[in-house]
């Protein structure tokens, strides 16, 4: 996979459950969310209830997962993990509810994905604390009402906008979780480094940090990388040298933009003449699926103001042709 990639895979997920914080205030930055969260806990703990149910929204990598986890440590309970995608049927649902223990943190990862069965399960369990099993077939068949411990459930999705209205309004509190500055990227890289024994140079950490697309999970796997490097051309110690030896090896430039990023607004720029273009003919000619392009490549480059959607088309910026240090066309279209 790609080493900006904002998603991980299951051998990542290791590397990353040792860097994860354990606590709301070893949580860097997030100020807001964070305050927000500390009020919601601690009122309830207070007044000796369960809190009302969470939302976390945000782009992957910020920190979801991460704050679930907090969550349940902050509560003094355990947390129990599933997701939209592997609950198929409401039963799985009804299974993973009707184990629960009072106050226990069910956290449900990419719960906009959900089927619309196991939904309306969900929203009867976080209202009433209550579901109903369905025994028999057909006419014979009844609801047999199944009251639950009070829990606390967590839902995070990438869009909260994803969310039907009705389960969306079940959840008391919603936090939404910002890309992150090189300030605080620096100091997930400066803490990180320090629990994996690593001696960095904060010059080295903010050159990594600004090469992150304000995402954690790249900063630490950028860090990863860049110790490699380190560890075999280097002498063990990260200064800026090596950061940025290593992540040349790896082709993730001072934006952070990797080899399809660049290849895709070369060809916009280049064979295009900065567009607009379509964005399957695009993708052609950077030989890569459309969708590829559309889901992994395109958000960081709008987001970076690298690339523009118009009607007719995908378009570069003047952004884009200073980064590329090309000149546009006199007469472009940009
Ligand atoms: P999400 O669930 O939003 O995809 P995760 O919670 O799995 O993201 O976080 C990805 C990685 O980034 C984890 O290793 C986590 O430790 C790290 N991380 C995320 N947010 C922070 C933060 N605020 N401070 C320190 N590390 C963080």
């Amino acid at each position: 996979d790609r080493i900006v990639s904002a998603n991980s895979d299951d051998i990542e997920r290791a590397a990353e459950a040792a860097l994860r914080p354990r606590r709301l205030e070893e949580f860097v930055g997030q100020p807001v969310v964070r305050d927000q969260l500390s009020l919601v806990l601690h009122a309830a703990m207070n007044r000796g209830a369960t809190p009302d149910h969470v939302l976390l929204s945000g782009p992957p990598g910020l920190g979801k997962t991460t704050l679930a986890m907090i969550i349940a440590a902050e509560l003094g309970t355990s947390l129990r993990v599933t997701s939209g995608p592997a609950i198929q049927h409401a039963g799985d649902l009804a299974a993973v509810l009707s184990s629960l223990t009072e106050g226990e943190v069910l956290f449900i990862d990419e719960i906009h994905r959900l089927a619309r069965p196991a939904e309306e399960l969900l929203y009867v369990a976080m209202e009433d604390f209550r579901v109903d099993i369905v025994v028999g077939k057909g006419a014979g068949a009844s609801a047999i009402p199944l009251s639950l411990p009070r829990f606390t459930a967590v839902g995070a999705t990438t869009r909260a906008g994803l969310l039907p209205a009705p389960l969306r309004d079940r959840f008391g509190f919603t936090g939404h979780l910002e890309f992150y500055d090189a300030q605080d990227l620096e100091r997930v890289i400066l803490r990180s480094a320090r629990l994996l024994n690593i001696t960095i140079d904060q010059d080295a950490a903010a050159e990594i940090a600004s090469r992150s697309r304000g995402t954690p999970r790249i900063a630490n796997r950028l860090l990863r990388r860049v110790r490699d490097w380190a560890d075999v051309r280097g002498s063990g110690h990260m200064d800026l040298a090596a950061a940025r030896a290593a992540l040349a090896v790896y082709e993730v430039d001072e934006l952070g933009l990797d080899r399809l990023d660049r290849a895709v607004l070369h060809a916009l720029c280049t064979r295009f003449r900065g567009g607009p273009v379509g964005l399957s003919t695009l993708a052609v000619s950077v030989g890569e699926e459309p969708e590829t392009v559309e889901t992994v490549a395109e958000p960081f480059l709008v987001r970076e103001g690298l690339m523009a959607r118009s009607p007719r088309g995908r378009v570069a910026t003047a952004a884009t042709w200073q980064h590329l240090g090309l000149v546009p066309p006199a007469d472009g279209a940009t």
